[in-house]
């Protein structure tokens, strides 16, 4: 059995696998690329195109293409094509059943055991939903493993980690839709991460926007007479394919023209990369922002200096990104496999999963992955990470009351992690008191409800006739692979109760079904 790393990305996905001698390979498209635009193209009720062609698609028909799905994981938020409803899971699972189906007619093989990388900031619903998209493409997804420890993976064993004496790594990523940045530590095959932080929405796309307008803003000076390009969808989304093209080749060269076309009129425009640079500077300045709120989280944490600075994601062949990091932190930053790591990372992750899982007696000895004879693989990653969000209990302010969250494990929290901490009732004679577990929703931790979302809830009982603010205890235990239980207790009766998180995504039932659907679908 073969097993396979997929980086399912918000723009561009990629499959890899170990190869006979323990290297990682990328397994090339049909088109003929290593990476696929993780774009969706709803073409009838039985056809769906992904990829290049897809993308393609959003100049005619950009009422059926969908695009940046990641953005959606986790969330209940189906779109309907052709008189069918599609969650993200569904469409998700169309990405990656393109990239197995071409991985089996490039390489001959058809892929089934898979490990997906996930960014390190996903909570637990959107690390489920990965999963079911995986289980819909009819995938047996052995583990979800973070981008950054992927990526650190590809780098160590292409560095030979064995012999190496401990190293500090800072990952930066910056993808298309999509921007983190993780400091980890790799010791022989101890790979532990100190803190992870990152933008939701900030990637190559937003560079792309900046030039979209500014191509605009060039046409209309030349043509005020002519309606704005952007009011229409075919030539907004030739722009922004245009622009694209035209960021990517400045990455390569000083000089690049784009015809800007609108209702038969065109104006040639001529970008520079200096140019480019100009209208993106606040954009890579807040990844620097957030880039030094790392290095410093690292530094209290024993790590103020790193060994090497690893540029991931597409976005990083942008040479201002090196260039900033080098003047704003003196790193010399190497572009390490920027579209490709992930993938492969996930590909040594998966070698390693299953290996134990075979071991454990999870997977039968004939699901053992085929080890190669001169791996790098043969003793697994021992991985220690972070808590990716922060959890807490929703509580009143029982002066005020106002309602609001209490943090007990934050961001950034090692893990394996236990919080103990006591609260109280509100009322005289109050005979239960309802736990509602909450989890951080947006990147930077905060009090407000609305800042986050509810995870799990149970009902504590009270023994009857005790005071307002009568104590009782909760602990957060959040294990290796950021799985949450809370237990309550009163500790005068002794009643405990045990609270483990809904995720509340797809049912297996649902699952099911949306495979079934989708094996009678064509996709290419
Ligand atoms: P994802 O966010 O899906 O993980 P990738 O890491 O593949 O994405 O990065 C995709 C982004 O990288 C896109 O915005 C793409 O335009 C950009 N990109 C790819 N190649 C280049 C390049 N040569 N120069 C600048 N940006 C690039
Ligand atoms: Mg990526």
């Amino acid at each position: 059995m073969a097993v396979y790393g997929i980086d399912l990305g918000t723009t561009y996905s990629c499959i890899a696998r170990i190869d006979d001698v323990g290297r990682p390979t990328v397994l090339r498209n049909i088109e003929g690329a290593d990476t696929t635009p993780s774009v969706v193209y709803f073409e009838s009720a039985d056809s769906v195109v992904v990829g290049q062609s897809a993308k393609d698609a959003t100049v005619l028909d950009p009422d059926h293409v969908v695009q940046l799905i990641k953005r959606d994981m986790g969330d209940v938020v189906p779109r309907e094509f052709h008189g069918r409803t599609y969650t993200p899971e569904e469409i998700s699972a169309r990405i990656l059943r393109k990239l197995v189906d071409d991985a089996k007619a490039t390489a001959g093989e058809e892929a089934r055991d898979v490990v997906i990388s996930v960014p390190a900031y996903f909570g637990l619903a959107e690390r489920d939903a990965t999963r079911k998209a995986g289980e819909i493409a009819g995938l047996r997804v052995l583990d979800v493993v973070a981008e950054p420890i992927a990526a650190a993976l590809d780098y160590g064993a292409l560095e030979g980690d064995e012999e190496r004496g401990d190293r500090a790594v800072l990952v930066y990523d910056l993808g298309g839709g999509t921007f983190d940045t993780t400091v980890l530590t790799l010791r022989g095959r101890e790979l532990t991460v100190l803190c992870t932080d990152g933008a939701k929405e900030l990637g190559g796309s937003d560079f792309d926007d900046r030039i979209v307008a500014h191509l605009v803003e060039r046409f209309r000076e030349r043509f005020p007479d002519a309606d704005d390009p952007l009011s229409d969808p075919q030539s907004e989304t030739q722009l922004r394919k245009d622009a694209e093209e035209a960021k990517k080749a400045l990455s390569f060269r000083e000089r690049y023209t784009v015809r800007v076309m609108h209702q038969g009129r065109v104006e040639a425009v001529e970008l520079t990369r200096g140019l480019i640079e100009e209208l993106t500077r606040d954009l890579l300045d807040r990844t620097v922002d957030i880039t030094r709120r790392t290095v410093e989280l690292a530094a209290e944490r024993g790590v103020p200096s790193f060994d090497d600075v690893l540029l991931v994601g597409g976005a990083t062949k942008m040479p201002a990104v090196a260039a900033a990091l080098r003047t704003q932190f003196g790193f010399e930053p190497r572009l390490h496999n920027p579209d490709l790591a992930v993938a492969r990372g996930a590909a040594f992750y998966a070698l390693d999963r299953a290996a134990y899982m075979v071991s454990s007696g999870e997977l039968s000895d004939e699901q053992a992955p085929d080890v190669p004879e001169t791996g790098l693989t043969h003793r697994p990653y021992e991985i220690s990470t972070v808590a990716s969000r922060g959890y807490g209990i929703r509580v009143t302010d029982i002066d005020t009351g106002r309602e609001y969250v209490t943090h007990l494990v934050h961001a950034n929290d090692g893990l394996p992690a236990s919080v103990t901490d006591d609260f109280f009732t509100l009322r005289d004679g109050q005979r239960q008191v309802r736990i509602q577990v909450m989890e951080q929703a947006g990147a930077v931790e905060s009090e407000e409800l609305a800042h986050n979302t509810a995870v799990a809830q149970g009902t504590l009982k009270i023994p009857p006739g005790k005071p307002a603010r009568w104590p009782f205890q909760c602990v957060f235990t959040l294990d290796a692979s950021g799985l949450l239980t809370v237990v309550a207790t009163e500790r005068e009766s002794g009643e405990q109760i045990e609270i483990s998180i809904q995720i509340g995504g797809l049912s297996q039932e649902a699952v099911d079904e949306a495979r079934v659907a989708m094996s009678r679908q064509r996709i290419g």
